[in-house]
């Protein structure tokens, strides 16, 4: 019987000093389990020598490849390009900064041959994690979840195994803007949750700056929920509303001779329905700007090259 392949896919974005370590940690993890399998590191546009290594990596073990992409298309896109083109039994994703532990894809495998299709997990940050981190994350998914009908547990991370079946429908997939934690909740399919605590980075730095993760976080609200559009049409109405009552005030007001010279009052509404407005605005703006990009139908992601030959053979690199 032809053994089932487990194929690992690694975003990868100036990781030069952890490649190393955690391909030499998956191949000790992976080769103790009865499977065939593929580790692909997608190199997202680094700077740094982390395309070097991946090759090197390439040349020693015929079990590595390495995906170049043509510039920096995110974390996000960078792990659609991995699961486009892994093509095992069952597909793990995970960050190649140590984050993400190996010693727990053998308990994905378990529960995957039990017949759960989607295993994820939940991180539970340690002690180190800035206070930053952990209450933003927070936050993050209290919107998320007050916004959108998708409800995502706290502290889930894009380290998981997804079955063939789910990488065919993904892979038929071809929105912008995607949010994969999210998209595969949505999905449905029979999912596992494990829960793990976090380690430090091994090497380097975040990539999320600050500014990527409040980018981050409208994207994970504006692609999955249309309700802050709503909740727009629902301000307007609310303060239409309160301005009908107020207008026979000023109507009386004005009638009864006892007319106010209330400049103040006049600027504070003013302001206030100013910013009312551009707040709506922005929202709908959004969602127009979303549409903008689907509209376009560019490609998530773009291959300049690779050590894997079925994609070579497929987009005659
Ligand atoms: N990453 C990527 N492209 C980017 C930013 C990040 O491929 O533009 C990768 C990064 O190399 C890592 C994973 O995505 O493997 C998660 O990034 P990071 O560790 O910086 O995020 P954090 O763990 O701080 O949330
Ligand atoms: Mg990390």
């Amino acid at each position: 019987m032809m053994k089932k392949k487990i194929s690992v896919v690694v975003p990868s974005y100036n990781e030069e000093g952890n490649i190393q370590v955690l391909a030499s940690k998956l191949v000790s993890v992976l080769k103790t389990l009865p499977y065939e399998y593929e580790v692909i590191f997608v190199d997202d546009g680094s700077s740094d020598g982390t395309l070097d290594k991946l090759k090197t990596l390439g040349d020693l073990d015929p079990n590595l490849f390495y995906l170049e992409l043509s510039r920096n298309f995110g974390h996000q896109n960078a792990l659609k390009a991995g699961y486009d083109y892994a093509d095992g039994d069952c597909i793990i994703s995970m960050d190649g900064d140590m984050q993400h532990p190996p010693d727990l894809i053998p308990q994905f495998i378990q529960k995957w041959e039990e017949g759960y299709d989607v295993v994820y997990t939940t991180r539970e940050y340690q002690d180190e994690a800035t206070i930053f981190k952990t209450k933003s994350s927070d936050l993050f998914y209290k919107m998320i979840n007050s916004l959108s009908d998708t409800k995502l547990e706290k502290g889930t991370a894009d380290f998981r195994l997804i079955d063939r079946k789910v990488a065919n429908v993904l892979v038929s997939m071809n929105e912008n803007g995607i949010f994969m934690r999210g998209l595969i909740k949505w999905l449905g399919f029979k999912q596992y949750a494990i829960h793990y605590t976090a380690e430090a980075r091994f090497s380097g730095k975040s990539k999320y700056t600050l500014k990527k993760m409040l980018r981050f976080a409208i994207q994970g609200i504006t692609a999955f929920s249309v309700r802050p559009l709503y909740l727009a049409t629902g301000m307007g109405f609310f303060f239409s509303a309160l301005a009908t009552l107020y207008i026979p005030y000023i109507l009386i007001s004005y009638y009864s001779g006892h007319v106010v010279s209330g400049w103040t009052s006049i600027l504070a509404t003013v302001v206030f329905f100013g910013g009312v407005q551009l707040t709506v605005l922005g929202i709908i703006g959004t969602y127009l700007g979303k549409l903008f990009m689907q509209a376009k139908q560019r490609p998530n992601y773009i291959i300049r090259s690779t050590n894997l030959q079925r994609i070579n053979d497929l987009i005659k690199l």
